[in-house]
């Protein structure tokens, strides 16, 4: 059942002629890419807790990253060819988690996004690119870290309120919503998505792509969908959806989104090989180095595996950084994309700070990196 109330509303005749997308409506992609990342669980705190994730801990035992393990981990991304820095969350943590808060304080920090950004500073000087997931967040905060990052995250999951939400600490459609929204104002390339089997069905899918498309259509901010399954574990014993829900779900994706958004399925969470024909062209960040931390108990595959998936489509592999070459400027783009404005966000801000422009183009060994990736000469 649909969220009543959201500030996004879309027209029920698109929910239901979405609704009639088959995987046969859709064409395949002409390549595959993939990001080379690492994953850096900043902290496992979080205010929510939704029923399917084994993300978070409670207070007392959730983690905090402290400084010199975000170095290291960063560090060793970078010897290994990664480009992004991928920072996780729960949600902003409220004010049950004292000893966080306490932990925080004592390292000069009062909140969890003034922390974030002194992690971002770390993985920009260590020679990769933040992208952060730090859940719901207000223009305030998402403001205090936007130059530090080049692009920034989080799943929408759907718009319908479920009960995996709900319970003392509710995660709304609403505030996920604002969210992206803020983002698009701000003029940052944003990664958004739905969760598939958590209690939706299948017009709130529907309408959750619908609104994802708005947002777009409104900002040109999104730079990938992410299409994930919800997965068994030690908290969720509710099912996943099937191959065919799961194939019918990208395809109506697809079918809903602009060319120039990427479409991306999990391939440690969902057999990619299996949906390439319904029209996704990302195989999301790939880890030669950390585990998938939300995820822990399916292990990312191996980047040959990447190289297969892609052989048997029959269509190139092409490595990307965590931002979109689109949102690039035109010094830094090899791709020759006249879609979305690089330089002209509906915000009238900058896709890219004057920070990621510098390390983009600078002339160090993790600047000709990100150039070999985007293949415009190092
Ligand atoms: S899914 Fe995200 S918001 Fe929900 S409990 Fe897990 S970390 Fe928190």
């Amino acid at each position: 059942m649909s969220s009543d109330g959201l500030s996004v509303s879309v027209d029920r005749s698109a929910i239901q002629q979405l609704c009639s997308v088959s995987p046969a409506d859709v064409e395949p992609a002409d390549q595959l890419s993939f990001c080379r990342n690492v994953f850096i669980p900043l902290t496992t705190a979080c205010r929510y807790t939704c029923t399917y994730c084994t993300y978070f801990d409670p207070p007392g035992q959730a983690s905090l990253l402290s400084p010199q393990e975000i170095r290291e981990i960063v560090r060793e991304g970078a010897d290994a060819g990664c480009t992004e820095a991928l920072f996780t969350f729960g949600d902003d943590p409220d004010d049950r988690y004292t000893a966080i808060h306490d932990q925080l304080a004592e390292w000069g920090h009062d909140s969890i996004h003034s922390y974030l950004r002194e992690a971002c500073e770390i993985a920009l000087d260590e020679g990769l690119l933040p992208h952060a997931n730090p859940g719901d967040q207000t223009r305030e905060q998402m403001e205090a870290v936007t130059d530090y990052n080049a692009s920034m995250g989080v799943m929408l999951e759907t718009t319908a309120d479920v009960t995996a939400h709900s319970g003392k600490r509710t995660k709304t459609p609403e505030k996920r919503i604002q969210t992206i929204r803020t983002a698009g104002e701000l003029g940052v390339p944003f990664t958004t998505g739905i969760l598939v089997g958590i209690g939706e069905d299948w017009e709130d899918r529907a309408e959750s792509l619908l609104v994802i498309r708005k947002l777009h259509e409104q900002f040109g901010h999104i730079q990938e969908v992410i299409i994930q399954p919800v997965v068994e574990n030690e908290r969720w014993r509710g099912g996943e959806p099937t191959l065919e829900t799961l194939r019918r779900t990208v395809a109506m994706a697809r079918h809903a989104l602009p060319e120039e958004v990427s479409l991306q399925v999990p391939p440690n969470l969902a057999p990619a090989e299996e949906v390439v024909d319904c029209g996704i062209d990302d195989l999301g960040g790939v880890s030669p180095v950390t585990d998938d931390h939300i995820n822990p108990e399916y292990a990312w595959p191996a980047l040959k595996r990447l190289e297969e998936i892609a052989d048997d489509a029959g269509v190139p592999l092409q490595e990307r950084l965590p931002v979109y070459e689109r949102y690039l400027p035109s010094g830094l783009r090899s791709d020759g994309f006249s879609g979305t404005p690089a330089d002209r966000p509906a915000s009238g801000e900058r896709w890219i700070s004057a920070r990621i422009r510098d390390e983009l183009e600078a002339d160090t060994e993790a600047g000709r990196r990100y150039r070999s990736v985007i293949g415009c000469g190092t």
